[in-house]
């Protein structure tokens, strides 16, 4: 079998079209990439650990402290008011019991769930701009001296914007890098620095995205139960009197 030369191309058999040297060949739009695999790409930024667990072990210590506080402030006003009526005492845990349950459920759920992070993927990450090219083939940093590049389009939907540190596109609209996490996050909200991490996403229900609904679930959690020890700590001292 005939070996095929480089720079000729074969046409029909026994018969070759000789491309001259001056002749430029068309590359694909992002041949620039050829030079850079995905593989290749360094790791995604470190995150600043010591600072998420420090928040999170704060927050986490503060919501136990609250609810434990809240669980038995409420205990014991109803076993030491013997004339409360039976009826509103047992409505009065059962919905503190609800807003400790609904407050541990959304702790795991910020601690554990995704908040919408941005993930590589070939798709994502090319084509590569070209000064962040130069850089990676240098061994350069990506994080210092260049900023993110953003391609504007008429519709903001199709507008999009490279990260220099994720290394990847995203949509321009509502994605921002947390400089805590060192993640692209989508539906960005704020970063909580009592959870030590990023909150973000749309709706409050199951079918919610990201981690919103466990913080305002965590808002709900909180607000309620502190309302039900008040109401209930001025329904006691209102029947002894
Ligand atoms: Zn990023
Ligand atoms: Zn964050």
């Amino acid at each position: 079998m005939e070996e095929e030369l480089p720079g000729v191309v074969s046409t029909r058999e026994n018969e070759e079209l000789i491309i001259p040297a001056s002749t430029t060949i068309e590359m694909p739009e992002n041949a620039s990439d050829l030079e850079i695999k995905y593989e290749d790409l360094p790791p995604m930024p470190e995150r600043r650990l010591k600072e998420m667990w420090s928040q999170s072990s704060g927050g986490s210590c503060l919501v136990t402290c609250i609810t434990t506080v809240l669980m038995l402030w409420t205990h014991l006003l109803t076993v030491q008011s013997m004339d409360l009526p039976e009826t509103p005492a047992t409505i009065c845990l059962a919905m503190m019991w609800s807003c400790a349950v609904l407050a541990v459920v959304c702790l795991v759920g910020l601690l554990f769930s995704d908040p919408g992070e941005c993930k590589r993927s070939p798709e994502v990450c090319f084509p590569i701009p070209e000064e962040v090219r130069e850089k990676l083939l240098k061994g350069e940093s990506t994080s210092h001296g260049l900023s993110n590049i953003i391609v504007d389009a008429e519709t903001p939907e199709l507008a999009k914007t490279y990260c220099v540190r994720c290394l990847l596109w995203r949509p321009k609209v509502k994605y921002h890098h947390c400089s805590v996490c060192q993640r692209c996050v989508g539906d960005f909200d704020h970063h909580c620095g009592v959870f030590g991490r990023c909150i973000a996403g749309k709706g409050i229900g199951p079918c919610g995205t990201g981690n919103m609904k466990y913080f305002v679930g965590m808002v709900i959690a909180g607000c309620g139960g502190e309302l039900i020890c008040i109401v209930w700590f001025m329904i006691a001292i209102s029947l002894t009197m």
